[in-house]
């Protein structure tokens, strides 16, 4: 309820500072004389972002221009609110359910425990409850031995926001396309993706479809590849059990794609797991590999008042002992959450303010029953490492002013310090002093380890196309031209 009416109050105070006149008048004068002035770097960056900023707010519309602006804003603030309040309803409210533990089989002791626990949560005793994570792959799809449930997941999961429910997004969606669009031509680019490009690394859509265009049919061809493969593991399984094949599905590629992986590599995800201790991969992989290349030390805090008791806190010291941050890892999912991982920073680095950065990263791992340890997937290890690489981006910030700080850079490059930080998880000497038994402290053995490198590129067909079909998608509604009709044309 805040959310939704600080939302349209916050987008009009936005408006108010910059669609005011005075104000404009002030910087654009000092921004043409920005030469004479005899500015340093910062500053002279810092008036140039101020100028393009206000211009891009609309500063230079007329008055019935600026109205519709404002309107415009008004109206996406309450469409925005109201999309993420419906995500987050949808996720809770589309979980599945599932009454007999036979049909979960495949789920280890944990999970089966959690599901219940879950379902009992919502007063279904004696039922399963299977929560659903806010990304469209459903991580229990690898592991469900049960088609039929298979399915149930996986078109619970796509159907999100679709379903004709209180939730549903479709219509809002369309509607928010389209004031996008129209602002964009209000301030005089032909689409919402040359408005937005303007501002990035990228510049222009031809540079972004270009590359989306070289890489997708690479892409998809071995993502077709892979498919068939799959197809072949299932028509030789259905022979062995004298039962007819089937067709590849989708909720079936997680599923046989771990078959695959155990038959090409030798060991599937539940293997590693007992190796990749959620604490361990922070404090011994993600903390460690910082200290190796930066000489960053760690002290955990619990003397600072946290938001939610599952919130960890450090102190992050230079290697001359001096505090550069403070970091929170916030890891597990609750209902509250939004769905993903990010990172966050609390207080921005700041010169000016002489502030010191208070950063965190937040992920939605599932939370082991009580006593149980939390044990990672490869995947949310990797994603462990990538967050953390946003939060250097924002601890090691070193200007004067706040709206410059850590990750406040284009958003097409935003993710390079990430996927730097991404690789540092499966390099040797760092994966070497992590990946150790959750209860015998042993480490993963060389083998496994060597699998699991070779492993690296299993499966990156489905993946890259995964991601770059929904890029293409993002283009393709965001090049819609504004046409003065109610309706944008793509
Ligand atoms: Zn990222």
């Amino acid at each position: 309820k805040l959310q939704a009416d600080y939302a349209t109050r916050l987008a009009a105070h936005r408006d108010a500072i910059q669609l005011n006149p005075k104000l404009f008048a002030r910087i654009e004068a000092l921004y043409q004389r920005r030469a004479a002035l005899g500015l340093g770097a910062q500053e002279q960056r810092l008036i140039e972002r101020q100028y393009q900023q206000f211009l891009r707010a609309g500063a230079k519309l007329d008055e019935d221009g600026k109205a519709r602006m404002k309107a415009i804003n008004a109206e996406m603030a309450q469409l925005g609110a109201r999309f993420n309040q419906n995500v987050l309803a949808e996720v809770n409210d589309s979980a599945v359910v599932v009454d007999s533990v036979e049909e979960l089989k495949g789920l280890d002791e944990e999970q089966i425990s959690a599901a219940a626990a879950a379902a009992k949560a919502r007063g279904l005793d004696g039922k399963y409850l299977i929560a659903l994570l806010n990304t469209t792959g459903q991580p229990v799809l690898a592991q469900l031995e049960n088609r039929a449930l298979r399915q149930r997941v996986y078109e619970a999961s796509v159907a999100r926001g679709s379903r004709g429910n209180a939730f549903d997004n479709t219509a809002l969606v369309s509607r928010v396309v389209t004031l996008r669009a129209e602002r964009a031509r209000l301030l005089g680019f032909a689409t919402h993706a040359d408005f937005v490009l303007k501002d990035e690394t990228a510049k222009t859509q031809q540079a972004v479809n270009g590359m989306l265009r070289q890489l997708a049919p690479s892409a998809v061809g071995a993502a077709r590849r892979e498919g068939a493969e799959l197809q072949a593991v299932i028509d030789r399984e259905q022979a062995a059990r004298h039962q007819p094949s089937f067709k590849l599905a989708a909720w079936d590629w997680s599923f046989y794609s771990e078959k695959l992986r155990a038959e090409k590599y030798g060991f599937d995800e539940s293997q590693l797991k007992p190796y990749l201790e959620m604490r361990n991969v922070l404090e011994n992989g993600v903390f460690y590999a910082a200290g190796q290349l930066y000489g960053l030390k760690f002290k955990e805090r619990r003397d600072l008042p946290v938001y939610h008791p599952d919130v960890l806190v450090y102190d992050v010291f230079n290697a001359d002992g001096s505090q550069l941050a403070i970091f929170l890892a916030d890891l597990y999912a609750r209902p509250s959450k939004r769905g993903g991982a990010w990172m966050n920073a609390y207080v921005d680095q700041s010169g000016l303010m002489n502030q010191k950065p208070v950063v965190a990263n937040h992920l939605n791992i599932p939370k082991p029953a009580d006593g149980k340890p939390t044990l990672l997937t490869w995947d949310e290890v990797t994603t462990l490492f990538h967050e953390f690489g946003h939060a250097l981006h924002g601890m090691f910030s070193n200007v004067k002013y706040p709206s410059m700080a850590g990750t406040k850079v284009p958003r097409d490059f935003v993710e390079y310090p990430s996927q730097v930080n991404e690789m540092w998880a499966d390099w040797p000497s760092v994966l070497a002093n992590y990946a150790k038994h959750y209860k015998t402290g042993e480490p993963m053995p060389r083998a496994l380890l060597d699998k699991v490198l070779a492993a690296k590129q299993f499966n990156q067909g489905f993946a890259s196309t995964e991601y770059l079909s929904a890029a293409s998608l993002d283009q393709r509604w965001h090049s819609c031209r504004w046409t003065g009709s109610r309706r944008p044309t793509a």
